[in-house]
C-alpha cells in the first residue's frame, strides 16, 4: 500500500464521511466544499451548494454576525471558536435525540480554521460544525437538578414554606441590604399558643395538621416581597421588606385574626387555634440581624405573658421583661 496514495483518499474520505459538519468558504463567502454531515442536515447537497453564496443558499444564517468572524479570521490568520452557550447554534438543524430530551435544536460548537498555502496570507476559511447537543441536554438537566436541589433545602418538609436555613440567610441579607442602601424592614415571630396541648389533646399528627394549616394561612396573605418560614416546631417568621414598624403591626393583627377566626378541621374535630406575635423593626445602628431576632422574641414573650393571641411590637422597656 502506498502511504501517498492513501493518505490523500483517506483525508477526502474522512472529510466526507466524518460525523462533523465540514465546509470551506473563499474570501466572498463562496462555498468550496460541503461535507455529508452537512449536506443531510441541512437537506441541501453538495452539488447544489457548492459555487453559491453561503448567504444566498441560507438567507436565515445570521449574516452581519457570522461575516466578521470569518472575515477575522482572514485577518488575523488564527483560527476562532463559537461556543453554543454564546450562541447556541450556527445552523437550525433538528437534532436526532428524543423529545424528551429537551432540545428543540441541535448545539452546535463551530471552529474557524484559515486555510492557507504554505506561507502567505488566508485563501479559504474551513468551518467545522460540532453537534454539542448531549452537553447542552446534560449541563440543562444538571442546572434543573440543581435548582431543584437548592430549592428543597431551602424548604422545611412538613409546610412546605421556607426553613430556618433559608431564614436566617434572608434576614442576614436584607439587613445588609438596608444598612447599605437605606430604607427600613421588619420582621415578626410568632408562635401557636398551648400548641402542647393540641399535641397532647389530639395526637401529633392533629398538630402537624394544624401547622400545615396556619402555614398555608399566613401564605394566602402574603405578598410577593414578603417572606414566610418556619424558624422551629411551632415558631414561625415573616420577614416584610419596605415595613415599618407600624405597617407591621397592622399585618401581623390581619394574620392573627385571620387564624384566631376560624378553627382547623381535623378528621371531624374542631381544633381552635390561636398565635402570639412580636414585631420588631430594622434600627439604624444595630450590630446585626440577630438583635431584630432577640427584639421580636421579647415582644413575642410579652404576648404571651399579656394572655396570648396577641401582638406586641418590640420597645426597649421589654428589656426589662427578660430579666
Ligand atoms: P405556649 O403558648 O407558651 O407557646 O405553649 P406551647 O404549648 O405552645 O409551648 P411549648 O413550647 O411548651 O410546646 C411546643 C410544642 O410544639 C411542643 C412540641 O411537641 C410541639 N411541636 C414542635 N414541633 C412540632 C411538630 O413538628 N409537629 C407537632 N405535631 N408538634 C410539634
Ligand atoms: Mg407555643
Ligand atoms: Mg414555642
Amino acid at each position: 500500500m502506498s502511504g501517498e496514495a492513501f493518505s490523500f483518499n483517506l483525508a477526502e474520505t474522512i472529510v466526507k464521511w466524518l460525523d462533523v459538519g465540514i465546509f470551506v468558504l473563499d474570501k466572498n463567502f463562496e462555498v468550496q466544499l460541503w461535507n455529508n454531515f452537512m449536506a443531510h442536515h441541512s437537506c441541501r447537497k453538495s452539488e447544489e451548494i457548492v459555487g453559491k453564496n453561503l448567504f444566498e443558499a441560507f438567507p436565515e444564517l445570521p449574516k452581519p454576525w457570522f461575516t466578521k468572524k470569518v472575515n477575522t479570521v482572514f485577518l488575523l490568520n488564527n483560527f476562532s471558536f463559537i461556543s453554543w452557550e454564546n450562541r447556541p447554534y450556527l445552523f437550525r438543524f433538528a437534532h436526532n435525540r428524543p423529545i424528551t430530551g429537551g432540545a428543540e435544536h441541535m448545539y452546535q460548537n463551530c471552529m474557524l480554521l484559515p486555510l492557507k498555502a504554505e506561507h502567505g496570507k488566508p485563501e479559504a476559511v474551513c468551518v467545522m460544525v460540532f453537534d454539542a447537543t448531549d452537553t447542552a441536554i446534560a449541563q440543562s438537566l444538571l442546572q434543573e437538578a440543581l435548582e431543584a436541589i437548592s430549592e428543597i433545602s431551602n424548604r422545611d418538609g412538613l409546610t412546605e414554606i421556607y426553613n430556618r436555613r433559608y431564614l436566617e440567610n434572608r434576614l442576614s441579607s436584607e439587613f445588609d441590604r438596608t444598612r447599605r442602601y437605606g430604607g427600613t424592614f421588619s420582621m415578626i415571630l410568632f408562635d401557636l399558643d398551648f400548641f402542647k396541648k393540641v399535641n397532647d389533646t389530639y395526637g401529633h399528627l392533629a398538630g402537624d395538621q394544624v401547622l400545615i394549616e396556619v402555614a398555608a394561612r399566613v401564605k394566602e396573605k402574603l405578598r410577593t416581597s414578603d417572606v414566610l418560614g418556619r424558624y422551629g416546631g411551632e415558631e414561625f417568621i415573616l420577614i416584610l421588606p419596605e415595613t415599618n414598624q407600624e405597617g407591621a403591626r397592622v399585618f401581623a393583627e390581619r394574620v392573627r385574626e385571620a387564624i384566631a377566626l376560624e378553627p382547623v378541621i381535623y378528621e371531624n374535630i374542631t381544633i381552635p387555634v390561636t398565635v402570639s406575635m412580636g414585631v420588631a423593626e430594622y434600627q439604624a445602628g444595630m450590630a446585626s440581624y440577630s438583635s431584630m431576632t432577640h427584639q421580636s422574641d421579647l415582644a413575642l414573650y410579652a404576648s404571651k405573658a399579656a394572655g396570648r393571641n396577641h401582638v406586641t411590637c418590640y420597645e426597649p422597656a421589654l428589656e426589662k421583661l427578660a430579666d
